[in-house]
Formats: C-alpha cells, sequence, structure tokens
C-alpha cells in the first residue's frame, strides 16, 4: 500500500512539474515574434455579429454579443497573452513580409450592424486594438446597420479595416461563378470608393455558404475569403483563399482558449 502511495505521489509530482514548466515556458516566450517559416501558429480568427448592451438584447448568441461579454473575451485574451492583428498583417506575413506574435488573432464582426459603430469602435479606440468589419453594401445606413460617413469615421481611425461581405447576403453558394465574382468586385470597389482608398481585397461568405468553383474565380482575382466553419486558421497549413473563423458566442476566456486548443488538435489531421 505505502509503495503505491508513493508511485502515485511521484507521478502526480512530475505531472505538476511538466505543467509548470510549460505555463513558464509560455510566459517566458509570450512576447516572441516568428515569421512564417519559424513555427506553426495557430491564428484564431473570431467572428461577431452585433454587440448590444443589455441581456435582454440577445436573440441568438452568435448574433448578438452584450458589450460586457465582449469585452471580457477580448481583454482576458489579451491578458494572456494575445494579441489581436488585421488582415494587413495576415497578409504581409503569409508573403515572408512581416512577424507575428506567437498568440496572434483577428477580431471581425459580419454584416454591417449599428453595434459594431456604438460600442466595438470605442472599444478598439481605447484600448488600441485594430478589428475588422465586413457589410453588406446594400444594408449600409438603413436601420440596425452603420452609415457609410460612420464607416468613414472608423476607417480614419486606422483601427477598424472595413472588407466585403457581399452587396446583398444572398446564398452564394448558389451562384455561377461569374455572378459570385461580380457581386464581390462591385462590393469592394464601393467599398473603396466610399472610403476614398483603396482596400486589401477581403471578403466573408454569407452564412458561410460557398461552392469551389466560387472560391477558385474570387482565388484567381487575388480575393481573401472566409469561411464560417470553427476551424483554427496554422500557419504551416494557412490559406488566405479560405480562411476559418469561430465564434466565442457567451464563452468565458478559458473556454475559447480550450476550443482553440482542442479545434487545433481536432483538425490537426
Ligand atoms: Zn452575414
Amino acid at each position: 500500500m505505502k509503495k503505491i502511495l508513493k508511485i502515485f505521489c511521484t507521478i502526480l509530482v512530475i505531472i505538476v512539474l511538466i505543467f509548470c514548466s510549460l505555463f513558464v515556458y509560455d510566459r517566458i516566450t509570450i512576447n516572441n515574434q516568428y515569421n512564417i517559416s519559424e513555427k506553426n501558429l495557430l491564428i484564431p480568427i473570431i467572428i461577431y455579429h452585433d454587440i448590444v448592451e443589455k441581456d435582454e438584447e440577445v436573440v441568438f448568441d452568435y448574433m448578438q454579443t452584450t458589450y460586457e461579454t465582449f469585452k471580457n473575451q477580448i481583454n482576458g485574451l489579451i491578458k494572456l497573452g494575445y494579441k489581436p492583428i488585421t488582415y494587413k498583417d495576415l497578409i504581409e506575413y503569409t508573403e515572408g513580409e512581416k512577424k507575428l506574435y506567437k498568440k496572434s488573432f483577428i477580431i471581425t464582426f459580419d454584416d454591417g450592424y449599428e453595434g459594431v459603430y456604438k460600442y466595438a469602435y470605442p472599444y478598439a479606440l481605447e484600448n488600441n486594438i485594430p478589428i475588422t468589419s465586413f457589410l453588406i453594401n446594400d444594408k449600409v445606413g438603413t436601420p440596425g446597420y452603420y452609415s457609410w460617413d460612420e464607416a468613414r469615421e472608423m476607417d480614419k481611425s486606422g483601427l477598424v479595416s472595413i472588407y466585403s461581405h457581399s452587396m446583398k447576403h444572398d446564398n452564394y453558394d448558389k451562384y455561377e461563378p461569374e455572378e459570385l465574382l461580380k457581386d464581390v468586385t462591385e462590393s469592394l470597389n464601393q467599398i473603396e470608393e466610399e472610403l476614398g482608398h483603396s482596400i486589401e481585397k477581403v471578403f466573408t461568405y454569407p452564412c458561410g455558404l460557398y461552392s469551389e468553383e466560387g472560391q477558385e474565380i474570387l482565388k484567381q482575382n487575388g480575393i481573401i475569403q472566409n469561411f464560417t466553419d470553427s476551424k483554427i486558421n496554422q500557419s504551416k497549413t494557412i490559406n488566405l483563399y479560405g480562411l476559418h473563423r469561430m465564434y466565442a458566442l457567451e464563452d468565458p476566456t478559458w473556454k475559447i482558449i480550450l476550443k482553440i486548443e482542442y479545434r487545433h488538435f481536432k483538425y490537426e489531421s
């Protein structure tokens, strides 16, 4: 009996030591930056839609997030060493022109809701962090969505990147490839016209619906594409023409991190 207890205690001490050394290693290397060829980084892209003030305004946890939850999630990730980056950073990283922090991630908002302007933008300003908004051109300035003036204001801050979520938020998997290309090109061109400068060509499929033919024609035209598939990007297999994104829902920070690690493990092979 005494022997079993001794073995058990030894194993326990070893496990604790392993966890402690992993934690210490993580802390020591938290501010390390890497080139794409140096280390296989996990680069989660988080999806939000609207940010609202009160719990009662949350109808679906994937569509509305309270400001409190959003703030706690991002503050929590940042405290643990996560660094918000832009799509421009990601593009330059994949081209070998820029290093990324070990725990880089992207914060995105689909649809262009008023809550982005009202809550996420002031948060970005206050904390000096970059965020990305994918707008639907036909919805801009309609009730519940931010206006072109507000888009311009956010864009001028240098902290909000505005890209395309299509002209009309249709089921684009049913579109002929040329039709999809026309829609996305029109959307990106209008955003450039309204903002008064060129932008990276970045597009997010409405409802994550896409066809392989559509993906291919956009790729041929250099359009970076985002899915809504809950997977995690890894730098060794990163594909700018099929980027993975995950929801944060109402999860506490520890759960978001567990999901990142679990999904990396699950979709590794
Ligand atoms: Zn959408």
